[in-house]
Protein backbone atom coordinates (compact mmCIF):
# COMPACT_ATOMS: atom_id res chain seq x y z
CA UNK A 1 0.00 0.00 0.00
CA UNK A 2 2.71 2.36 0.54
CA UNK A 3 4.22 1.78 -2.44
CA UNK A 4 1.05 2.61 -4.27
CA UNK A 5 0.95 6.07 -2.84
CA UNK A 6 4.49 7.04 -3.09
CA UNK A 7 3.80 6.13 -7.05
CA UNK A 8 0.28 7.98 -7.16
CA UNK A 9 2.47 11.08 -5.40
CA UNK A 10 5.48 10.88 -7.87
CA UNK A 11 2.73 10.66 -10.97
CA UNK A 12 0.76 13.24 -9.82
CA UNK A 13 3.94 15.27 -8.87
CA UNK A 14 4.09 14.80 -13.30
CA UNK A 15 1.37 16.87 -13.67
CA UNK A 16 2.69 19.88 -11.31
CA UNK A 17 4.56 22.47 -12.97
CA UNK A 18 6.81 25.72 -11.39
CA UNK A 19 6.41 29.04 -13.12
CA UNK A 20 9.63 31.82 -11.99
CA UNK A 21 9.80 35.57 -13.03
CA UNK A 22 13.07 36.10 -14.05
CA UNK A 23 13.65 40.19 -13.38
CA UNK A 24 13.60 40.90 -9.54
CA UNK A 25 12.19 37.01 -8.69
CA UNK A 26 15.36 34.89 -9.69
CA UNK A 27 17.59 37.69 -10.69
CA UNK A 28 18.45 41.81 -9.70
CA UNK A 29 20.16 43.46 -12.63
CA UNK A 30 20.71 46.98 -13.53
CA UNK A 31 19.04 47.22 -16.66
CA UNK A 32 16.73 49.95 -16.78
CA UNK A 33 13.10 51.07 -18.85
CA UNK A 34 13.95 54.39 -20.50
CA UNK A 35 11.32 56.80 -20.71
CA UNK A 36 11.02 59.72 -23.24
CA UNK A 37 8.17 61.91 -21.85
CA UNK A 38 6.13 64.59 -23.73
CA UNK A 39 7.86 67.89 -22.63
CA UNK A 40 11.41 65.66 -23.89
CA UNK A 41 12.51 64.79 -20.56
CA UNK A 42 14.20 61.43 -19.98
CA UNK A 43 13.65 59.35 -16.95
CA UNK A 44 15.15 55.70 -16.22
CA UNK A 45 12.91 52.88 -13.97
CA UNK A 46 13.99 49.95 -12.76
CA UNK A 47 11.13 47.07 -13.38
CA UNK A 48 9.56 47.64 -9.88
CA UNK A 49 9.43 51.03 -10.82
CA UNK A 50 7.61 50.56 -14.22
CA UNK A 51 5.23 47.92 -13.10
CA UNK A 52 4.01 51.00 -10.87
CA UNK A 53 4.17 53.48 -13.22
CA UNK A 54 1.39 55.27 -14.95
CA UNK A 55 1.96 55.94 -18.35
CA UNK A 56 1.13 59.50 -19.61
CA UNK A 57 0.25 60.67 -23.04
CA UNK A 58 2.90 60.83 -25.10
CA UNK A 59 5.78 58.67 -23.44
CA UNK A 60 7.91 56.48 -25.48
CA UNK A 61 9.02 53.66 -23.83
CA UNK A 62 12.91 51.66 -24.96
CA UNK A 63 13.26 48.61 -22.88
CA UNK A 64 16.77 48.06 -25.04
CA UNK A 65 18.46 47.30 -22.13
CA UNK A 66 16.25 44.44 -21.38
CA UNK A 67 17.66 42.69 -24.29
CA UNK A 68 21.14 41.86 -22.02
CA UNK A 69 21.41 40.71 -18.15
CA UNK A 70 23.43 43.47 -17.31
CA UNK A 71 25.13 43.36 -13.71
CA UNK A 72 23.16 40.00 -12.80
CA UNK A 73 23.08 38.96 -8.77
CA UNK A 74 21.09 36.18 -7.81
CA UNK A 75 18.29 35.65 -5.60
CA UNK A 76 19.54 33.60 -3.59
CA UNK A 77 16.18 31.96 -2.10
CA UNK A 78 14.26 31.75 -5.36
CA UNK A 79 17.35 30.32 -7.03
CA UNK A 80 17.32 27.71 -5.23
CA UNK A 81 13.75 26.69 -5.40
CA UNK A 82 14.79 27.07 -8.68
CA UNK A 83 16.93 24.44 -8.49
CA UNK A 84 15.14 21.76 -6.92
CA UNK A 85 12.13 21.93 -9.02
CA UNK A 86 14.37 20.72 -11.88
CA UNK A 87 16.14 18.60 -9.80
CA UNK A 88 12.29 16.92 -8.69
CA UNK A 89 10.47 17.48 -11.78
CA UNK A 90 12.71 17.87 -14.54
CA UNK A 91 13.06 20.65 -16.72
CA UNK A 92 10.12 20.34 -18.70
CA UNK A 93 7.86 20.99 -15.67
CA UNK A 94 9.80 24.03 -14.91
CA UNK A 95 9.56 27.56 -16.34
CA UNK A 96 10.57 31.36 -17.25
CA UNK A 97 8.16 32.94 -17.54
CA UNK A 98 9.20 36.82 -18.21
CA UNK A 99 7.50 40.50 -19.38
CA UNK A 100 11.17 40.82 -21.19
CA UNK A 101 10.68 40.33 -25.26
CA UNK A 102 13.88 38.15 -25.83
CA UNK A 103 14.36 34.98 -24.37
CA UNK A 104 17.80 34.26 -25.43
CA UNK A 105 19.56 36.37 -22.60
CA UNK A 106 17.72 34.83 -20.28
CA UNK A 107 18.10 31.14 -20.98
CA UNK A 108 22.22 32.21 -21.82
CA UNK A 109 22.29 33.72 -18.30
CA UNK A 110 20.60 30.70 -16.69
CA UNK A 111 22.96 27.90 -18.65
CA UNK A 112 25.78 30.23 -17.26
CA UNK A 113 24.53 29.13 -13.56
CA UNK A 114 23.98 25.70 -14.05
CA UNK A 115 20.20 25.69 -15.35
CA UNK A 116 19.92 24.20 -18.91
CA UNK A 117 16.74 23.31 -20.28
CA UNK A 118 14.28 25.39 -18.89
CA UNK A 119 12.09 27.19 -21.15
CA UNK A 120 11.80 30.71 -21.68
CA UNK A 121 8.68 32.49 -21.96
CA UNK A 122 9.23 35.93 -23.34
CA UNK A 123 5.77 37.81 -23.28
CA UNK A 124 7.31 41.32 -24.44
CA UNK A 125 4.12 42.73 -22.48
CA UNK A 126 3.80 44.23 -18.79
CA UNK A 127 -0.27 43.19 -19.23
CA UNK A 128 -0.15 40.55 -16.50
CA UNK A 129 -2.84 38.94 -18.65
CA UNK A 130 -0.56 37.85 -20.62
CA UNK A 131 1.48 36.02 -17.94
CA UNK A 132 -2.06 34.36 -16.90
CA UNK A 133 -2.29 33.45 -20.26
CA UNK A 134 0.91 31.48 -20.95
CA UNK A 135 0.07 29.19 -17.54
CA UNK A 136 -3.53 28.87 -18.67
CA UNK A 137 -2.22 27.17 -22.18
CA UNK A 138 -0.19 24.78 -20.56
CA UNK A 139 -2.52 23.88 -17.69
CA UNK A 140 -4.91 23.04 -20.14
CA UNK A 141 -2.34 21.35 -23.34
CA UNK A 142 -0.89 19.26 -20.46
CA UNK A 143 -3.58 18.61 -17.98
CA UNK A 144 -1.27 20.14 -15.42
CA UNK A 145 -3.08 19.71 -12.00
CA UNK A 146 -0.90 21.81 -9.71
CA UNK A 147 0.66 25.33 -10.41
CA UNK A 148 3.55 26.69 -8.57
CA UNK A 149 3.85 30.66 -9.57
CA UNK A 150 6.68 32.61 -8.38
CA UNK A 151 6.76 36.81 -9.24
CA UNK A 152 7.71 39.90 -7.30
CA UNK A 153 4.91 41.79 -9.30
CA UNK A 154 1.41 42.12 -7.27
CA UNK A 155 -0.51 42.54 -10.12
CA UNK A 156 1.01 39.29 -11.94
CA UNK A 157 0.24 36.91 -8.40
CA UNK A 158 -3.34 38.23 -8.83
CA UNK A 159 -3.92 37.82 -12.50
CA UNK A 160 -2.77 34.28 -12.07
CA UNK A 161 -4.80 33.86 -9.10
CA UNK A 162 -8.05 34.45 -11.46
CA UNK A 163 -7.23 31.50 -13.41
CA UNK A 164 -8.70 29.93 -10.04
CA UNK A 165 -11.74 31.00 -11.24
CA UNK A 166 -11.78 29.57 -14.78
CA UNK A 167 -9.62 26.35 -14.39
CA UNK A 168 -11.59 24.22 -12.03
CA UNK A 169 -9.74 21.40 -10.23
CA UNK A 170 -6.40 22.52 -10.66
CA UNK A 171 -4.29 23.85 -7.19
CA UNK A 172 -2.86 27.34 -7.90
CA UNK A 173 -0.24 28.46 -5.35
CA UNK A 174 1.26 31.74 -5.66
CA UNK A 175 4.37 33.13 -3.76
CA UNK A 176 5.43 37.04 -4.18
CA UNK A 177 8.87 36.99 -3.71
CA UNK A 178 11.08 40.20 -2.48
MG1 LIG B 1 9.63 40.73 -11.79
Amino acid sequence: MRVCSRLLEESNRSLEIHVFDFDDTLVRTNSKIKVEHNDGEVTFLSPREYAKYRREPGDVFDYSEFEEVIEPELVTSTFLRLKRAVKELGSDNVFILTARGNPEPVAEYLDSVGVSGVRVFAVGTSDPAAKANVIKDEVISKNIKRVYFYDDAMKNIEAVKKLRKILSGVSIITMRMK
